[in-house]
């Protein structure tokens, strides 16, 4: 087994939750990001602070490990995404490029990138009734502006490094995650942190602001599933990109009518229209990774919210106590 594991995004939502699952595997473990995890403190047996746009410090995060699981990214929901596309793709790029050449250069065996979902065209995901995407849609390209262009961009370098150099790498395509311990306020929260926090806040009987119609469709995978995936796609033999995601496609009213079922409110939405939705409808087809691990992501919604929602709520009770900060 291989013992050494460098983890970026180690303070962010997903690399927390990655971190503690390989410790409890067995693994060395060193995580770095550009801030501390927020909610609880990390497992990492070493955590660096490093601004992995610079590329001394990717040299730094990537010294001494077999695997890289590289998840550090400027990202955050659709409001933020839409907002920025400079920033993420100027960001992005350098922390990417930095830290595949890094990693070829220290040796490093195998170097698994977080890709995401809006790196599918828009063209195949303009109904609400998708068909969901298949890792093959992801040509002629269309990607979501900003973020999606440079997530494409570094499959593609993953894979030209791959030809090109020892250095074997993997591609995962994350489909929308949730779950405890993600960022819920801020403006950085995707839709079912900030349903969550709505909600939480909301009295017994009350009208929350839900973004766009709400009849866009989207899938959501729970962090569980999320990270036994990324360490089954970094051990698998499959080279190309994989779907990671689950296919039970639901609308943001029925998250909506979900969560509040969970909280046991009587909550009225309150559709605005100037604010971004993203795409209309999108599902992941998991034929194939089904097919290469014999796995797929399976974790229901309503289950997944529910340790969501009551993690959000916490939170927000919390945050209401007279001088705390965060
Ligand atoms: P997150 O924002 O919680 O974590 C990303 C981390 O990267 C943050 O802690 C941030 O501080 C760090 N980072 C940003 N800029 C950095 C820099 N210059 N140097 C060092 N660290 C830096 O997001 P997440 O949800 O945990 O996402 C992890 C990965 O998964 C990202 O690559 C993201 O694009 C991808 N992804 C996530 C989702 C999702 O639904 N959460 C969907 C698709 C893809």
């Amino acid at each position: 087994m291989e013992q050494r594991v460098t983890v970026t995004g180690a303070g962010g939502f997903i690399g927390h939750h990655l971190v503690k699952n390989l410790k409890q595997r067995g693994y060395w473990v060193r995580g770095v990001d550009i801030k501390e995890p927020e909610y609880e403190s990390t497992d990492a047996d070493e955590f660096l602070l490093l601004d992995l746009r610079t590329w001394e410090n990717c040299v730094q995060a990537v010294d001494g490990v077999e695997h890289v699981y590289h998840l550090a990214a400027d990202m955050g929901g659709i409001g933020y995404i839409t907002a920025n596309h400079a920033d993420i793709a100027r960001n992005d790029i350098l922390i990417n490029t930095h830290m595949l050449e890094a990693s070829r250069k220290a040796g490093v065996f195998r170097f698994l990138f977080s890709s995401s979902a809006c790196i599918y065209p828009e063209y195949r995901q303009n109904e609400a009734d998708v068909t969901a995407l298949k890792e093959d849609d992801a040509y002629p390209a269309m990607p979501e502006e900003g973020y999606g262009w440079e997530k494409l961009f570094t499959e593609k370098l993953c894979q030209y490094y791959q030809e090109d150099y020892e250095i074997e790498t993997r591609v995962a395509r994350f489909h929308n995650v949730y779950g405890p311990l993600g960022t819920w306020d801020g403006g950085k929260e995707k839709a079912p942190a900030a349903i969550s926090r709505k909600i939480a806040m909301a009295e017994d009987v009350d009208e929350i602001d839900i973004w766009g119609d709400g009849s866009q469709t989207r899938s959501f995978m729970y962090i569980d599933d999320c990270v036994e995936g990324v360490y089954r796609i970094m051990h698998s033999e499959y080279q190309m990109p994989l779907n990671l995601g689950t296919d039970e496609l639901v609308t943001i009213n029925e998250l909506v009518d979900t969560v509040a079922r969970i909280a046991g409110k009587q909550i009225e939405k309150k559709h605005d229209l100037s604010k971004p939705q993203g795409v209309r409808g999108r599902n992941s087809d998991n034929t194939r990774i089904k097919e290469i691990l014999g796995w797929a992501p399976s974790i229901p919604l309503e289950q997944g919210l529910a340790d969501t929602y009551r993690w959000v709520a916490e939170q927000v009770r919390t945050a209401a106590v007279p001088g705390h900060t965060r």
